[in-house]
């Protein structure tokens, strides 16, 4: 796999954003610093009696819009410079989507698969207590990322709340339904994806009713918008995971293959379906490409080779910067991920609205305020991609960095 400095990748996107955007060098340097970073020393007591120390982030990126928002991840890899990258990410999701928050994301080094429940409870709740002071409703709203799921979300929730001697929902989101959660947030980025590819698919004059789509990665993002986009009368036909690639080009039944893979731990050896190699799923002559796996899936040398028009990507990062270029000038649509995978902080935004207001939605009524953000997210950047004749992912960083740019005039530079 490429190896991209993410942090390096967010500067450059900036620089491109800025170029288009002719940006003062002055406000280009404080949008490519976040504003706050905080890093937590973690110690936990291990199972065996011995204490072990943790290192966890917090980079606070930019709240011109409204309060910090972006993920926790647990994970060996974790570096201040990733976690700098995506709650600058985090920044412009928001911005694209329209929802009140500004960028954040925070991180723990370590090997969540490593750590029993107790260990990894006792690590959740010092890392809830030590970043404490700089979160909270109006402030900070983390959120779950990867290795991290509401159970994490509920720990934070309970130790804020035991600061602050009041149950606080608000401080986070992603928590399960019976402390606030919201409906529709278990779906909420599949379904974003299908409605990004909707409404893409009428920009470029396919009809979804029999449309072919191919997904790499069958975990959450890629289940819920392969059933999604059958829903909408696309045949999905062909899949992925960790173990490997499936195809039949006579469709494959996205329910059917989530219950055989739960069944058998993967999609491959899904009857009638036929194995293939990871490029071969990804250059599968197709309508729709949806990856949903892994960063820098789709590199200059994959990207000449795919046959299809629109790529949703549910991923974070699955085009290398190359290969962009190349798809743009083969006219392949691009939904990029800030855009299409936004789903979930659009769900977030509405299960925050929740928690403040104590009043809670159905479904329907969530998944229908979420398709407004998304579809007008999408609107705005096409236009932007017309206007200054980029692809999707340039026109989102112009929307977004314009929209920061409007709250800051708004609300001009103290002191
Ligand atoms: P997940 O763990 O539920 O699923 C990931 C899937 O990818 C699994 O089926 C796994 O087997 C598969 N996979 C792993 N390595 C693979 C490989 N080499 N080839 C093919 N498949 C492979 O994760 P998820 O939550 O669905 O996230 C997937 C992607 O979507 C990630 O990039 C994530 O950052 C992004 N994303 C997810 C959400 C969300 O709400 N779930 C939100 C925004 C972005």
């Amino acid at each position: 796999m490429v190896k991209i400095d993410p942090w390096q990748n967010a500067l450059k996107q900036l620089g491109d954003a800025a170029k288009i955007l002719k940006l003062d060098p002055g406000v280009h340097e404080m949008l490519a610093t976040p504003k706050k970073i905080l890093t937590v020393s973690l110690p936990v007591r291990m199972d065996d009696g011995r204490i072990k120390v943790f290192t966890g982030y917090r980079s606070q990126h930019n709240d011109f819009r409204g309060p910090f928002k972006g993920g926790i991840r647990y994970h060996p890899d974790v570096t201040i410079e990733e976690v700098k990258a995506l709650s600058m990410w985090m920044t412009w999701k928001c911005a694209i989507v329209d929802v009140p928050f500004g960028g954040g994301k925070g991180g723990i080094i370590c090997d969540p698969k490593r750590l029993s429940a107790g260990e990894k409870e006792r690590l959740t709740r010092r890392f809830a207590y030590a970043i404490s002071e700089i979160i909270g409703p109006g402030k900070d709203v983390p959120a779950p990322d990867v290795y991290t799921t509401g159970k994490e979300m509920a720990q934070i929730m309970d130790v804020y709340s035991m600061m602050h001697g009041q149950a606080e929902p608000a401080v986070i989101t992603g928590k399960p339904i019976p402390i606030g959660g919201s409906q529709a947030r278990n779906v909420a980025t599949g379904l974003g994806v299908a409605y990004c590819v909707r409404e893409a698919a009428k920009k470029v004059g396919l009809k979804l009713k029999g449309a072919k789509v191919v997904i790499q990665g069958y975990g959450n993002a890629g289940t819920f918008a392969a059933e999604y986009l059958e829903k909408m009368g696309a045949k999905i036909i062909a899949v992925s995971d960790s173990k490997g690639s499936i195809v039949n080009t006579k469709g494959l039944d996205s329910k059917k293959v989530l219950d055989y893979k739960n069944k058998h731990g993967s999609v491959v050896g899904y009857p009638g379906s036929k194995k293939i190699s990871t490029e071969e799923l990804l250059t599968t002559p197709c309508d729709v490409l949806v990856p949903a796996a892994l960063e820098n899936q789709i590199t200059p040398q994959i990207a000449k080779n795919i046959d299809c028009k629109i790529i949703g990507e549910a991923a974070n990062g699955p085009t290398t910067p190359e290969a962009d270029d190349v798809l743009f000038k083969n006219k392949i649509m691009v939904i990029p991920d800030i855009l299409a995978n936004s789903g979930g902080v659009c769900i977030s935004y509405l299960e925050w609205v929740q928690n403040l207001q104590r009043y809670y939605w159905t479904f329907d009524e969530v998944a229908g305020k979420m398709e407004h953000h998304i579809v007008r997210g999408f609107n705005d950047t096409y236009a932007l991609s017309k206007k200054h004749n980029v692809d999707m992912r340039k026109a989102s960083m112009v929307l977004a960095v314009g929209r920061v740019l409007e709250a800051f005039d708004a609300r001009g530079l103290w002191p």
